[in-house]
């Protein structure tokens, strides 16, 4: 069953959840930990992300350096399809610009749709420590350049312009949007242009960045719905597990931290105590997202697994 239709169709809100493949060298049992401990709450779908290669400095005997481009977290491809033929489960695989060349992109396409797996999450991906493919024409620039490709091979045209005959079973896919505002658009009315631009060209539903106040995100939804987007927006829920996300989030993510919230972290002398703070923030934070009628709820669960299921265990 298609993301789409588990949303529309999910009696309750619906659950999922986000993993990051292991560490490259290390096993998806994992992954399979993670998936175990959070399947008692009926996950609909799972998401994988995907991570762009990265720069090192690798230091060789005589003592100087190497710069290696090495990928720190491969194999979201595959991961996808053995969560989907282990579980059973959606799976749905996050495609980056920035992750695959525009060729190595179709290869991917023609893998998925080999393995079954046909939901993915279309991104840009996080750009901050790359700096070749900027340089290139190998690469997508934006979300919705990469969105006509999938589009494009939805149809049985391949990125060389050639032509082959079209899957019985397009791919569906959703897409990220910024409540908070993305930290490159210039303001809020450029930003939801290009998620209405997404919507336009085939998403069926945009997942927003996380956050902490839920008013951002209800007056972001009615941004949305007064430029025209009709889509389900799936809010991105984290939540906090170590003290220094305090400063952490707001820069790496943008992610405003309420001050009631602050100030309750702000009073912690431990990790333990500021897990404790986010799971309760959480569970509201849920519970009034809940009753406010979202579609579905939509974790980030990276180092939050014993987190995100205590906050499940109380509103699920
Ligand atoms: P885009 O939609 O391309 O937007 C990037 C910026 O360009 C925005 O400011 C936008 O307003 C603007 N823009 C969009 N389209 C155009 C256009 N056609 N012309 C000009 N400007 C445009 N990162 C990873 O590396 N791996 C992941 O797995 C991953 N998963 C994520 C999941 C979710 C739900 C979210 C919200 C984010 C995720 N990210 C991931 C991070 C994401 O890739 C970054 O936030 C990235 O900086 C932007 O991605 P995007 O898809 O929104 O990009």
């Amino acid at each position: 069953m298609r993301v789409i239709d588990h949303i529309i169709h999910s009696k309750h809100t619906a659950f999922s959840f986000e993993i990051l493949p292991p560490l490259k060298g290390n096993s998806i049992q994992k992954v399979y930990n993670v998936i175990d401990k959070l399947r008692e709450f009926d996950p609909k779908y799972i998401n994988i992300t995907s991570h762009h290669s990265e720069y090192i400095y690798k230091t060789l005997s005589d003592g100087s350096y190497q710069r290696v481009n090495i990928r720190k977290r491969p194999g979201s491809v595959a991961i996808a399809s053995a969560i989907q033929n282990k579980y059973g489960i959606t799976a749905v695989p996050h495609i980056i610009c920035k992750g695959f060349t525009k060729e190595e992109t179709e290869y991917a396409l023609i893998d998925l749709n080999f393995l079954g797996v046909y939901d993915l999450l279309l991104l840009r991906g996080d750009v901050k420590t790359l700096d070749v493919t900027k340089e290139t024409n190998l690469y997508h620039e934006y979300a919705t350049e990469l969105q006509k490709q999938v589009n494009n091979f939805n149809k049985g045209i391949a990125i060389d312009g050639s032509t082959f005959e079209a899957n019985e079973t397009p791919f569906s896919y959703g897409m990220a949007c910024y409540p908070e505002k993305h930290e490159e658009a210039p303001n809020m009315e450029s930003d939801i242009y290009y998620a209405k631009m997404k919507q336009e060209n085939g998403a069926d539903y945009l997942v927003t960045q996380m956050f902490f106040d839920n008013e951002k995100y209800y007056l972001f939804v009615d941004r949305c719905r007064n430029a025209g987007i009709t889509v389900p927006i799936i809010p991105g829920i984290k939540p906090i597990v170590f003290k220094n996300q305090l400063n952490v989030l707001p820069k790496v993510f943008r992610s405003d931290i309420p001050e009631v919230l602050a100030n309750e972290l702000r009073k912690c002398s431990n990790d333990d105590d500021a897990k404790t703070v986010g799971v309760e923030w959480c569970i509201e934070q849920c519970r009034e997202l809940i009753a406010h009628g979202v579609p579905s709820l939509h974790f980030y669960s990276f180092m939050a697994t014993d987190s995100v299921y205590k906050v499940a265990k109380n509103i699920y």
